[in-house]
C-alpha cells in the first residue's frame, strides 16, 4: 500500500502548481490524512550535508532578515530558511509536515548529492504579498503563477492564497539544481510537475507522480493529433512559446509514462552525464526506452496517452 502526499498546512493545502498556468480552482490537492509514516521516518539532516551549512545558514538568515518585511518570520532548517508572514509554529510545521519528508523522498528517489549551500523559501500567505514581493525582489510581474525557484538565489518565492501552493514543485526544481547543474527544461519542469500531485511509497522513503488536472490536456491533445513534437517539446524556445500550458502537461506526462515504464529514475540518471552531448534528452530518451528514433518515442507516447483513464 502506499499513501497519498498529504500537504496540508493550516487552512492551506500545499501542492500543485508553479509556473504559467494556475491549477483551475477545482483541482484540489492530494488529500489524505494519513502522512504520519513520512513524517515519523524524517531525519531533517542527511549524512552527506555538510557540517557547516548550519552556520551557513544562520548566516543567511541574518542577511535575509535585512530585506524581509517586518512581520516576517525565519525558521532555519538546514539546508532550508523558511520565511514567511505566518507564524513561527506554523513555518515549523510547514518544514516538518511538508519540506522536510518531501525533500527527503526526493532525495532517495532521484538525488544523490545534498545541497551544500542554503535553500531561502519564502512563503507569502496573500497572492497580493507574494506579487509584491515577485515584482520587487526580482522583477516579474507576470499573473499567471503563484510560485517559481529562483536558480541564481536558490530562493523559492511561493503565494498560498491559491489554495494550492508548489512547494513540492519547487522543491524538486531546488534540490535536483543542487545534485545536477543542467537538465533539460521540458524535463526539469516535467519533473517538478510530477510532484504536484504525488504519492510517498510505503515506507514513506520514496515519492511517485500521480495523474492530475494536468493529464486531461495532454488527452486532450493525444485524441485530437495535437501532441508537441518531441523535437517541438524538448527545445527550450518552443517549450516556452505557443501553448506553454499544454507543454507543462505534456513534459509531466512524459514523466508519468517514463515512470510507468520504470526507467525514469535511470533516465535522469543517465541525462546527468550524457547532458553535455545530448541537451535535449532525446536520444537518452530513445536509450532508456530501448528505441531508435524519436518518432518510436512519439507514437508509443501517444498511445500510452490514449489508454489512460480520463481524469
Ligand atoms: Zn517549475
Amino acid at each position: 500500500m502506499t499513501r497519498l502526499l498529504f500537504l496540508t498546512i493550516g487552512p492551506f493545502a500545499i501542492m500543485t502548481i508553479a509556473y504559467w498556468v494556475a491549477a483551475p480552482p477545482s483541482s484540489a490537492a492530494v488529500v489524505s490524512p494519513d502522512s504520519a509514516t513520512a513524517r515519523k521516518s524524517f531525519h531533517p539532516l542527511d549524512r552527506s550535508i555538510p557540517k557547516d551549512l548550519t552556520t551557513r545558514c544562520q548566516a543567511s538568515a541574518a542577511r535575509l532578515r535585512q530585506v524581509l518585511p517586518a512581520d516576517f518570520q525565519i525558521v532555519t532548517r538546514a539546508p532550508f530558511l523558511i520565511a514567511g508572514d505566518l507564524p513561527e509554529s506554523t513555518l515549523q510545521k510547514v518544514y516538518s509536515d511538508v519540506i522536510g519528508p518531501v525533500a527527503r523522498a526526493l532525495r532517495e528517489t532521484y538525488f544523490e548529492t545534498s545541497p551544500k549551500l542554503p535553500i531561502t523559501i519564502v512563503i507569502c500567505s496573500t497572492e497580493d504579498l507574494f506579487r509584491q514581493l515577485a515584482k520587487d525582489w526580482d522583477g516579474h510581474l507576470e499573473s499567471g503563477y503563484h510560485g517559481y525557484y529562483q536558480r541564481d538565489k536558490r530562493r523559492i518565492l511561493l503565494d498560498l492564497e491559491a489554495g494550492n501552493g508548489s512547494l513540492a514543485h519547487e522543491l524538486t526544481h531546488a534540490l535536483s539544481h543542487a545534485d545536477c547543474e543542467q537538465l533539460p527544461e521540458w524535463f526539469d519542469e516535467g519533473l517538478g510537475a510530477l510532484h504536484e500531485e504525488a504519492s510517498y511509497t510505503a515506507k514513506g522513503r520514496g515519492l511517485f507522480g500521480l495523474p492530475n488536472w494536468r493529464c486531461k490536456l495532454t488527452k486532450q491533445a493525444a485524441n485530437s493529433g495535437h501532441l508537441p513534437t518531441l523535437e517541438a517539446l524538448t527545445d527550450p524556445t518552443t517549450f516556452r512559446s505557443g501553448d506553454v500550458g499544454l507543454n507543462y502537461a505534456v513534459a509531466r506526462s512524459m514523466c508519468l509514462f517514463l515512470q510507468d515504464r520504470q526507467v525514469l529514475q535511470k533516465y535522469y540518471q543517465e541525462l546527468k552525464t550524457r547532458w553535455p552531448s545530448d541537451q535535449h534528452g532525446v536520444s537518452t530518451l530513445c536509450r532508456v526506452l530501448g528505441v531508435k528514433s524519436a518518432s518510436q518515442v512519439e507514437r508509443q507516447f501517444a498511445a500510452w496517452v490514449k489508454r489512460q483513464a480520463s481524469s
